[in-house]
């Protein structure tokens, strides 16, 4: 079966990369119609300088930019499979995950074969879902633009319809009203029309099977991606943004290590504060 391949950079920073890496490239065991690999674009590319974590981005010239970013990734990535001697073709697709945000609110931009998700409008209050099943969801909607040929007939490709469905497909104009494809599991049935349209039927499983949630897990189950990806130290249940608050980090440190080892720690800690502060007042003394 064919499929299609879909490069990724991360510009996400202080988000955990291995964590990001980990469940994005899961998307690959889980069908074969899409092929995920994370890309090592250069690290001075103007482009992406523009569109890096923190910034305001004027999305009209990022749009406005694409292709020429493409044709610079595309002349680096060639030179760099010359240095390692490396077969492979890199993909025709790229989607850019990052933390700027655009400057007319809107959280994405998809022209000539690039698309840009920038996550900096994303606050706490969104969740759940967590930043990183946002941008989980928000890949897998780049990932079914490829299905759609270049042209008039790329339904896909462009916005699909104004109805909030809980579908990856869904027009939404902020990142807040994303959430409830982030959320949903659901291709609707236009968009499935719309796949079959483009000669595609075989990849709808595939979407699904991206979509559904189940395959994550709970996270008290080591051997779940959602247990994986807890020990790389984010839990997916807890950790509801790029970077994980103290409070995240203790509710995370007691589901993993569990109530009684944690308070073993704690009353390590506090039994060292107070024998450091009474050598101190006898020193003082
Ligand atoms: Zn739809």
């Amino acid at each position: 079966m064919a499929y299609r391949r879909i490069g990724l950079i991360s510009l996400l920073d202080g988000v955990n990369d291995a964590a990001l890496r980990y469940l994005l490239l899961h998307l690959n065991t889980l069908q074969s119609g899409f092929e995920f690999e994370f890309l090592s674009p250069h690290p001075e590319d103007p482009f992406l300088c523009e569109v890096a974590g923190g910034k305001t981005a004027d999305r009209a010239a990022v749009r406005e930019d694409c292709a020429h970013f493409k044709n610079l990734l595309m002349a680096h990535l060639r030179d760099q499979a010359v240095v390692f001697g490396t077969r492979e073709d890199p993909p025709e697709h790229i989607v850019v995950l990052t933390g700027a945000r655009f400057d007319d609110n809107f959280y994405s931009v998809r022209h000539s074969g690039v698309s840009v998700i920038a996550l900096g409008n994303w606050k706490r209050w969104m969740a759940p879902p967590s930043v990183l099943e946002f941008a989980l969801t928000l890949t897998i909607r780049e990932a079914i633009t490829t299905v759609s040929p270049i042209g008039s007939g790329a339904v896909l490709r462009g916005s699909v319809h104004l109805g909030t469905k809980g579908c990856p497909c869904d027009v939404t104009a902020s990142l807040s009203d994303a959430r409830q494809k982030a959320l949903s599991s659901f291709l609707c049935a236009f968009c499935k029309q719309a796949v079959r349209d483009a000669g595609a039927a075989e990849v709808i499983p595939d979407i699904e099977a991206m979509l559904s949630k189940s395959w994550l897990g709970s996270a008290d189950d080591p051997s779940s991606p959602a247990g994986v990806v807890s020990a790389l130290g984010h839990d997916l249940f807890i950790v509801k943004g790029i970077r994980p608050t103290w409070w995240e980090l203790i509710r995370t440190a007691l589901r993993r290590d569990g109530a009684q080892q944690f308070l073993l720690l704690l009353q390590t800690t506090i039994g060292t504060i107070l024998i450091a502060v009474l050598l101190l007042v006898l020193g003082l003394k």
